[in-house]
């Protein structure tokens, strides 16, 4: 397993205080604004049939992430090439100190959804966060808070932050799942109503899409997003003109998600989503005309090779790969600098953590563009 550390590190590489400083960088120290720490796996425990609670705890003189309660981290275990993504599933006000709640989803074919075939309990486990930018907004509206299958566990901690901030608006959580044995924490969201601010309502909503016809299910039934719209909408319980939605999961079960709002007159800007992409889903693309070379998605990247930074792509080969990239690594080549990005989507784990930290909107999975250098672009 590789190592991890408490440290940030600068971009040359040398670590800040503390730890033994060399004075030649070392190429491969990841140079980052996120924390990483060596953990071990607490608990693990079946939600569902598919679905786990992994407890994970740091050393106990590790750095706090000090994350808010919607973003994520990612974890990398012995044994697999690559980290995952998984959002935090509670409020950081909920935790233990040191320790941090996930609630994972087997994905059939995956590869960390095998690891979990076996209880890893007390196992080493590399945990680096905070990432994303999914939170609760502070305005007074209605939440609407629409989950699916994993996606439980973003927005499980953003309703507990709710509570812990006794927020005065009302809250919709619709949970869509297949069936009854793919429902969990029921009994925990249902008597959150119970703690919620009093004059408020706090609903969960449970929308099976695959329940037998015949079952003693007498709860919601059908797509979760055709219940919140025929069900809520429709009848004028929530108002689009006075809502917030969270939304996390599936990308198919947000999109239909945000179509549904959409068409009801939500504006985008009260819309606030983040979509489990896995292996599956595109690599983004950076366009070098918006980048401003800030550097702040090379500060967040979960793996080293991810986002190439380089002066020279090259030729394309047939396969659609670039063929004669010159590598510009800060840790070793000082004097040069980058002035083109590139995601080698081999490398990438579609964790999107540089699309939320770009300011400058040029990294997203819908452009189609050749990247190019500076001259390419001056040239032009
Ligand atoms: C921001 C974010 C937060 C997330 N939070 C959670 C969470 O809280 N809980 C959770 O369960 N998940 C979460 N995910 C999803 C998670 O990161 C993993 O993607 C998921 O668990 C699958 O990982 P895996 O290693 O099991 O599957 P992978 O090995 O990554 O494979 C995923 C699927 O793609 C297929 N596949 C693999 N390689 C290819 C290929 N080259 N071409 C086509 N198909 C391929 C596999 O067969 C499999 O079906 C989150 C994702 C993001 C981006
Ligand atoms: S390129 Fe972006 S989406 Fe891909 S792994 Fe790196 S940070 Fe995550
Ligand atoms: S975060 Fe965006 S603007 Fe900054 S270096 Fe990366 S691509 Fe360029």
């Amino acid at each position: 397993m590789s190592s991890a550390s408490n440290f940030i590190y600068p971009r040359n590489g040398v670590p800040h205080s503390k730890s033994k400083v060399n004075s030649a960088p070392n190429p491969d120290v990841q140079i980052s604004r996120v924390k990483i720490n060596n953990a071990v796996v607490k608990s693990m425990e079946n939600l569902t049939e598919d679905t786990y609670r992994v407890v994970v705890k740091c050393n106990d003189n590790a750095l706090p992430f000090n994350s808010h309660a919607g973003q994520y981290a990612t974890l990398k275990v012995e044994g697999l090439k690559k980290p995952r993504a998984f959002s935090f599933a509670k409020s950081p006000k909920s935790e233990n100190k040191n320790e941090y709640s996930f609630f994972i989803r087997q994905v059939p074919g995956g590869e960390f959804s095998a690891w979990l075939d076996k209880n890893r309990t007390g196992e080493n486990i590399i945990i680096s966060a905070p990432l994303g930018t999914f939170k609760i907004d502070d305005s007074s509206d209605d939440m609407i808070c629409i989950a699916g299958g994993s996606g439980m566990s973003a927005v499980n901690s953003i309703v507990e932050e709710a509570v812990h901030l006794k927020v005065k608006r009302n809250c919709y959580f619709f949970y869509g799942a297949r069936t009854q044995k793919d429902l969990y924490l029921v009994k925990e969201l249902s008597e959150l109503s119970k703690v919620w601010s009093k004059g408020y309502k706090f609903e969960f909503i449970p929308v099976l899409s695959e329940e037998p016809e015949n079952s003693d299910w007498k709860g919601a039934r059908g797509f979760v997003t055709d219940h919140f719209k025929k069900e809520y909408l429709e009848k004028g319980i929530v108002s689009a003109d006075s809502c917030k939605a969270f939304f996390c999961g599936p990308p198919p079960m947000i999109d239909a998600g945000a179509k549904v709002l959409a068409e009801a007159g939500v504006s985008e800007k009260s819309m606030f989503f983040d979509k489990f992409e896995d292996a599956r889903s595109p690599a983004p693309v950076i366009d070098n005309s918006k980048c401003i070379l800030c550097d702040e998605c090379l500060l967040v990247k979960p793996t080293k090779g991810c986002i190439v930074e380089t002066s020279k792509l090259g030729k394309i080969k047939d396969n659609g790969k670039y063929a004669d990239i010159q590598r510009i690594d800060p840790a070793y080549t000082s004097g040069l600098y980058y002035n083109t990005l590139y995601i080698d989507e081999d490398e990438c784990i579609r964790c999107y953590a540089c699309v939320h930290a770009c300011p400058a909107k040029a990294i997203s999975p819908e452009y189609e563009l050749e990247p190019k250098t500076l001259r390419d672009m001056v040239e032009s």
